[in-house]
This record gives C-alpha cells, sequence and structure tokens, in this order.
C-alpha cells in the first residue's frame, strides 16, 4: 500500500539528508517532490497545494533541532501535516442515547460496500455491540443472498423482504425490527451503481429520510484515486455522509484517497479494509496512515527522542571534539548514557530507517552486551587514561591494569583500544563530510 507515495517521499528526504539547514533554497526540491508525489497518488490538486505551502510555511519557521539533520526534521513536517490533513485522530463510530444505532452504507457498486456491512456487525459484536444487517439492495443479482450469506457465516441477524419489495420500504422495517429486538446497531446495506446516477441518490435519500441514520458511512475503494474525490463531493453534497470506510487497502493502491475525502467532505474516515475476509477491517488512524505513508522507519519518534535527551550546547562541543579527532572515553561514556535515556540500543536501532528488520534481535542483544563490557573497562580507566586514549595504545602495562580492574583480559583490553581509534578516525572522516547525528555519536 502506498508504496509510490512512499517512495517519492523517500527521494525527497534523501535530497534533504546532509544539509544543515532547512532554507527557502533547499526545500524547494524536495517540496517539489512532495507535490509529485500527491499528484501521482491521485490527490486531488487544490488538496495537494493546500498541503505544499503549508508544509514549505511549518518549514521555514521551523527552529534546528540539535542533533537531527534538517532532513528528518522536514519529514517530520510533512508527517505532521499529513497527519493533520486525515484527521489527526481515529473517529469512533457513533453510538445513539437509545438504541439503535443506525448506520447506512452508502457507495458505487463493488466498492465492497456489502463486505464492509458485515465487517463493521463483526467488529461491534467485538465491542459487545449487538448487530443486525439490513439488505435494500433489491437491485443487484444476488445482493440479498450476499448479506444473507455473510450473516450466516458471522452468525448476524439479516433483515430482508426479498427482491420485490420497496427499498425504503425495507429500511424502515428493518430499523423497526431491530428496535423491537433490542439491537445496539442495525446496518442498512443499500444498493450501488456503476456511477453515479440521480436515481441512485434520490433513493439513497428517501431512505435517509425514512431511517434518521446517526452515520452514513461512504464506502470509498483505495484503488479509485481520483475519482474518490468527485465521488465524495457527489454524496457529500447531495446526501451528507459522516464518515467513510476506504476498502481494498491491502492491494497496491495509491494513496490519494485517503487524502482526499477528508479534505473534501471534512469528514473522517473511520475504518479501513484490508481484505476480502470480514475480520480484515481495521480502525483508521491518521497518524499511522502518516508514518506508513512515509515508510521510513519510525523516524518520528526518534526525532522526538532527541529532541527530549540533546543538550544542544553538549552536541556542539562534541562535534567539534569529533573534528579534531579529540573525542575521548568520557565523551564515549556520555554518549553511551545519552543513549540509554533515549531507551535501549534495540529500540534505537530499529527506529533508523533502513534498520528496522535488518538487525536481528540477537545481534542487537550482543550490541548491548558490548556496550556494557566497554563501559566497565572505560570505568577501570583513569581520569587521565580517559582523556588521552593515546596512552594506552603505547602502554601494555596500563591495559592490563584495566584488564585485571574490569574482570576482562588483556586482549579485550587492547581490542576495545584499536576499535577506539578506529573509530575515532572514522567519526572525523564522516564528520569532516556529514555526520547524520551528532548527538548520538553517530559512528557507533
Ligand atoms: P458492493 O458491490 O459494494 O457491495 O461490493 P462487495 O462487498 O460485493 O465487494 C466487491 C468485491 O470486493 C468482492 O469480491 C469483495 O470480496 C471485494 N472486497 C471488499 N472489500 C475488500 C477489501 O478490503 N480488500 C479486498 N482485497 N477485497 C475486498
Amino acid at each position: 500500500m502506498f508504496e509510490a507515495l512512499s517512495e517519492r517521499f523517500d527521494s525527497a528526504w534523501k535530497k534533504l539528508r546532509g544539509q544543515d539547514k532547512i532554507s527557502e533554497a533547499n526545500i524547494q526540491e524536495a517540496l517539489r517532490d512532495v507535490r509529485r508525489a500527491l499528484l501521482e497518488a491521485d490527490v486531488n490538486l487544490q488538496v495537494v497545494k493546500a498541503f505544499v505551502a503549508e508544509v514549505q510555511a511549518q518549514a521555514l519557521g521551523a527552529e534546528v533541532v540539535s542533533g537531527v539533520n534538517p532532513g528528518q526534521q522536514f519529514i517530520k513536517i510533512v508527517n505532521d501535516e499529513l497527519t493533520k490533513l486525515m484527521g489527526e485522530t481515529n473517529a469512533p463510530l457513533a453510538k445513539a442515547e437509545t438504541a439503535p444505532t443506525v448506520i447506512l452504507m452508502a457507495g458505487l457498486q463493488g466498492t465492497g460496500k456489502t463486505t464492509a456491512t458485515a465487517k463493521l456487525a463483526l467488529h461491534l459484536r467485538k465491542e459487545s455491540r449487538s448487530a443486525m444487517m439490513v439488505a435494500t439492495d433489491v437491485y443487484r443479482p444476488a445482493a440479498v443472498d450476499q448479506l444473507i450469506t455473510l450473516g450466516k457465516q458471522i452468525d448476524i441477524p439479516v433483515f430482508d423482504l426479498g427482491t420485490d419489495a420497496n427499498p425504503v420500504e425495507i429500511a424502515r422495517q428493518g430499523v423497526a425490527k431491530a428496535k423491537e429486538d433490542g439491537i445496539d446497531t442495525v446496518i442498512v446495506d443499500t444498493a450501488g451503481r456503476l456511477q453515479i446516477d440521480p436515481k441512485m441518490m434520490a433513493e439513497l435519500a428517501q431512505i435517509k429520510e425514512a431511517v434518521q441514520p446517526d452515520e452514513v458511512l461512504l464506502v470509498v475503494d483505495a484503488m479509485t484515486g481520483q475519482e474518490a474525490a468527485n465521488l465524495t463531493r457527489s454524496f457529500h453534497e447531495e446526501i451528507g455522509i459522516t464518515g467513510a470506510i476506504l476498502t481494498k487497502m491491502d492491494g497496491d493502491s495509491r494513496g490519494g484517497a485517503a487524502l482526499s475525502v477528508r479534505q473534501i467532505s471534512g469528514q473522517p474516515i473511520k475504518f479501513i479494509g484490508v481484505g476480502e475476509k470480514v475480520e480484515a477491517l481495521q480502525p483508521f488512524y491518521p497518524d499511522r496512515m502518516a508514518s506508513r505513508i512515509l515508510g521510513m522507519g519510525d523516524v518520528l519518534t526518534l526525532v522526538e527522542k532527541a529532541q527530549e535527551a540533546v543538550d544542544i550546547a553538549d552536541a556542539e562541543k562534541l562535534q567539534e571534539k569529533i573534528l579534531e579527532a579529540k573525542f575521548d572515553f568520557d565523551d564515549f561514556l556520555k554518549q553511551t548514557r545519552l543513549m540509554k535515556n533515549m531507551g535501549s540500543l534495540g529500540g534505537i536501532m530499529k527506529m533508523i530507517p533502513g534498520m528496522a528488520g535488518k538487525i536481528s534481535d540477537d545481534q542487537l542483544q550482543q550490541g548491548e552486551t558490548q556496550l556494557r563490557r566497554v563501559e566497565a573497562m572505560i570505568k577501570s580507566m583513569t581520569k587521565e587514561e580517559r582523556k588521552n586514549p593515546e596512552l594506552l595504545s603505547s602502554s601494555p602495562s596500563r591495559r592490563r591494569r584495566i584488564a585485571r580492574g574490569s574482570g576482562y583480559q588483556d586482549k579485550d583490553v587492547s581490542k576495545l583500544v584499536s576499535d577506539f581509534q578506529k573509530m575515532r578516525t572514522m567519526m572525523q572522516q564522516m564528520g569532516s563530510g556529514q555526520m547524520g547525528m551528532p548527538g548520538m555519536g553517530g559512528g557507533f
């Protein structure tokens, strides 16, 4: 899902990465990429324009956080705006004060409306809300049967009057029956057409009038792209929707529909359909969706943690030391402590884009064990030795003393000293180019 969008954001991000400041000039290309990404994903042009303008304003006004590169910060801004665009938080399903809650399902044929009706009923039951489904699609061959079959499958009652009855009447009687039976929520499945037509809209409006729903959910196929914008507009203007379900999000759909529905109707996407099975329904979370669109591990959490943990002055001093190859064992200790403040090494590694899944838990465990060993050895060093790692390179007796003090062997200490020298050189080289996250001591 959203692969195309993710890739484009990825490339926008790569371009910004390594720049030391967000500026009008260096942001232009990234913004163009964001714009192109959204347009390619069939997001409505107006939505795109408003979005890009907002991102630009936010990015240029943003304070640069120490220890986080501008690319990461830019991505966070894009993410926050995307989240905002999609509605910030998960919007729950309505619940009427007096039962039954009435949900009207609307949408074109083939979007997954009938399937979503059953999915929703099952979801409600999992929340201990009893449900009933009403079959009003008397036009599509076998639609009523389809709902009845689904009802049997999940053991949810279905109200129908065959295919000769009037849909408005079926809906009215269905809701009355639900009330009589003390059902918590009644979901009315309605007919769809292959395209929006006045007759369908008129009938839907009549059903709405007859049952006074608490919720009108527009079912939108995520694969419809640009068309989702027009569809949402028509249904919202003529019927008035209170939310949407985005189906077929398991396919290689483009992100456009998700972004457009909210912008155009002002109503939230409440659920997503992620498969043909009745269980394949998930609440829609704007923040998760935004992260998925950005598709780069949990960079955002990392940025937030860095904001909490990094002291600006410290980071600048460290940067200088790295450049002059004066990074010493004390700095190392400070950095490991900082990392601990930010969470476990494993947690941090997993948040770095491209790292998730590439490092096994075993390897992470080894990394953490190794860090503890190193810490123990550094603690057995004198103040002077910590400040001047060179002292150890030239003195086997110092290394022996440290080994004994920390409970490790001479060769362990020798290895630490030589690794440390190598790391220092490497960090200096990276530092004079561009280091990713100085605050984290990037080179570890
Ligand atoms: P309706 O005409 O809108 O009532 O559509 P249906 O509920 O009959 O669904 C049309 C087709 O889409 C069926 O083959 C469903 O199995 C399929 N479908 C519905 N929802 C999803 C979904 O979330 N993912 C996938 N992959 N298929 C779905």
